[in-house]
């Protein structure tokens, strides 16, 4: 029989239960968990492959200092004395950690107290700023608090699906497969829109596919709202009640008619005022939306143009009705709870409130606490180039790969006086350039929570014996911490103590004035952490907590109205110039990030063998170029050599190409080298799908 173990995928943000069967033998068994309220047994194609990426082949076993094996004590001085000896001579900003959606909740908690707390600077930022932050603004601005309203029930229970910038079939496809079989039962019932430049897999279950040109949402849903005033489809209750600042995003919305918005997305006037008819005519709508909206110069507009609309028609909260954001990565949700991003504080705190700062600090008993937000992703690596960090620690990430401007980021991590890797692999792009590298334990060897896209913390379970020196993250970061001379705050022997101390802080001095609470577990013990079932936050002490926010008002702002937000700036479109094309990165299907994991089973990398780039049949026959033939693409910042996939899924005048691969699995196939480091002004997030490319034969 061997061991069973109940344990979540560590994937994206569906957070899909698993039961992982260890034999006798060693082998181990796959199957999704029929009663994880995420997935009721299903897995995609990662998931049931997570077998065939567990082999201890090629992983770092042992702590090295300049590439020699080294003795943990020896490894952990190094890193507590180079970071405090840049705290002593340049200050605490001189440091920082560049973390990772990957990491556990209880890893991320500890990272976030050694720095804002324990260090005194805010610059930590993580993976996520490439994956949800434009999300995470977007809802700050309309709730006053980074809240998703629902549930993934809403998916299916909703008349109305729109899609918008989500490839769902591809990216989170377990949360496809549900919202396919409940279309497939409901029939004519249930509409599913999918808003895409892209032809995607996801079209496949669509009634509607609306092909807008790059980065036009904005002006879409601003049309969508001036139609439905209009219509009179406005809740006029519940705006008057339960929001500001209606009259003002109205009036800017007016001047978006349908011809303006069909001349600015390329949709024709027909389909345009089909969609908003059927928007305003479907009470119960779920707009859900992932990178294509959040990955913008706009991202931040985005989100708050489909948010405006949904709080316009009291549509959110509701069963069946709401915004919905798709959270890329397994533990974006849970990294945000602790204050993961540059400019968060823990439990959904504020760096910008005084009271905040000093409530954290407080219970942390901590001698500071960061006073102004740190450094976002892109600034943070150009502090680095600059020679500003003289220390940095980048745990469970690669961003030598995924970083834009990839290049840069490699010269200035080169050149950055004193690095620290935490990784599975020593021989990662970024791994290589570590003066200290320190083994990490991986899925399946560690234990933890992540907090997927609907607000369900569910564990992590070790069923694997831990290989070599390999040490978990959160351990790594206590060690350093005690070792920096705070060696009670750091004195955690379990992640379960730190899930019972995060708790606790959820639920201090919260007298409802903060969205997340989970105090029913605030000092959990070890026996109730080991057996945590899965559950949706909030989960306050004195009971159950609502399962959906807002449907009665109630928002996190000081006068517990949402902001309707005035998106009217920046939407002017970009022209590409002669010859150019917008290029698009992003997933495919079978492969995850930088392919550390997902690389190494032979299965998923039979779907879609080598790197490639997408383009439309006219455009390939207009620059000489051949299906499969090898072609240069080239970007402001580098190019790239890769395969040419000709097919009429792209749109004319648009590149697709994957994120995925890199030197050590393809050759010179890094697309984040050509990238430009854009940025959205109010989120920092990357605007990874719309920088401008040239193609030519190679
Ligand atoms: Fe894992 Fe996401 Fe697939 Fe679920 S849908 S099995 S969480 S990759």
């Amino acid at each position: 029989m061997g061991d069973v173990v109940r344990t979540t995928c560590p994937y994206c943000g569906v957070g899909c239960g698993v039961i992982a069967r260890r034999s006798a033998d060693g082998s181990v068994e796959i199957k999704g968990d029929p009663d994880h309220p995420a997935n009721f047994g299903r897995l995609c194609s990662k998931g049931s492959a997570l077998a065939e990426t567990i082999s201890l082949e090629g992983r770092a076993l042992e702590p090295t200092i300049t590439g020699k094996s080294a003795e943990w004590d020896d490894a952990l001085d190094r890193v507590a004395n180079a970071f405090s000896t840049a705290i002593a001579e340049h200050g605490p900003d001189s440091v920082a950690l560049y973390v990772s959606g990957q990491l556990l909740t209880e890893d991320y908690y500890v990272a976030n107290k050694l720095m804002k707390g324990f260090i005194g600077s805010a610059n930590i930022d993580t993976n996520s700023r490439l994956c949800m932050s434009s999300s995470v603004a977007g809802h700050v601005r309309a709730f006053g608090s980074d809240t998703v309203p629902g549930t993934y029930e809403d998916l299916e229970d909703a008349d109305l699906v729109v899609l918008t910038g989500s490839n769902l079939a591809w990216c989170h496809p377990v949360l496809y497969q549900r919202i396919a079989a409940a279309k497939e039962r409901r029939g004519s019932a249930m509409n599913i829109v999918v808003i895409d430049p892209r032809r995607t897999a996801t079209c496949d279950i669509a009634d509607t596919h609306l092909a807008i040109r790059p980065d036009s949402d904005v002006p879409l849903f601003l049309g969508l709202l001036a139609y439905l005033g209009n219509a009179g489809a406005v809740d006029c209750d519940y705006v008057a009640r339960h929001t500001s600042g209606f009259p003002a995003a109205l009036d800017a919305a007016r001047s978006w008619s349908r011809s303006a918005v069909a001349m600015r997305t390329g949709l024709t006037s027909a389909e345009v005022e089909a969609f908003y008819a059927l928007f305003t005519r479907t009470a119960k709508t779920v707009t859900c939306y992932s990178q294509g909206v959040n990955q913008s110069s706009v991202g931040t507009d985005k989100v708050n143009a489909i948010i405006n609309c949904h709080l316009a028609t009291g549509r959110i909260g509701r069963p069946g009705m709401g915004p919905f954001s798709l959270t890329g990565q397994p533990n974006a949700m849970g990294g945000r709870e602790v204050g993961g991003l540059a400019n968060m504080l823990a439990a959904h705190m504020s760096l910008d409130k005084p009271q905040d700062r000093d409530r954290v600090q407080r219970f942390w008993n901590a001698p500071r606490v960061a006073d102004r937000p740190g450094l976002k992703a892109v600034d943070l690596f150009e502090a680095v180039a600059s020679g500003r960090i003289k220390a940095l620690w980048i745990m469970s990430t690669n961003p030598v790969v995924s970083m834009p401007d990839a290049d840069r980021v490699r010269e200035a991590i080169t050149a950055c006086p004193f690095v620290v890797v935490s990784d599975l692999f020593a021989t990662t792009e970024t791994a290589r350039l570590a003066d200290v590298f320190l083994p990490a334990t991986g899925w399946g060897e560690k234990n933890g929570t992540v907090t997927n896209s609907e607000r369900r913390i569910s564990r992590q379970r070790a069923f694997l014996p831990v290989p070599g020196q390999a040490r978990p993250d959160w351990w790594q970061l206590a060690e350093v911490g005690r070792r920096m001379g705070f060696a009670t705050a750091f004195s955690y022997e379990s992640p379960a103590d730190i899930f019972a101390e995060h708790a606790a802080l959820s639920t201090f001095e919260n007298d409802g004035a903060r969205d997340f609470d989970i105090g029913a577990y605030a000092g959990v013990d070890a026996e109730a952490y080991a057996a945590m079932t899965p559950f949706s936050w909030p989960r306050p002490a004195d009971g159950e907590g609502n399962a959906r926010f807002f449907s009665e008002g109630g928002f996190y702002t000081a006068d517990r109205k949402a902001r309707f937000v005035d998106v009217t700036s920046a939407l002017a479109a970009k022209p590409l110039g002669k010859g150019a094309f917008t290029l698009n990165t992003g997933r495919v299907r079978d492969q995850w990030h930088t392919m550390t994991r997902t690389g190494r089973s032979a299965t998923l990398s039979a779907h879609l063998a080598e790197p490639f780039v997408e383009i439309h049949p006219s455009d390939a026959s207009e620059n000489g170029i051949s299906p499969a033939g090898l072609v240069r693409v080239s970007g402001e910042k580098g190019d790239v050599i890769l395969r040419a996939l000709v097919t009429n899924r792209q749109a004319r005048g648009s590149l697709f190409v994957p994120m995925h691969w890199s030197g050590e699995f393809s050759g010179h196939a890094r697309v984040d080298a050509l990238v430009p480091p854009v940025v959205d002004p109010v989120s920092g997030q990357p605007a990874s799908k719309q920088s401008r490319a040239t193609i030519r034969c190679f």
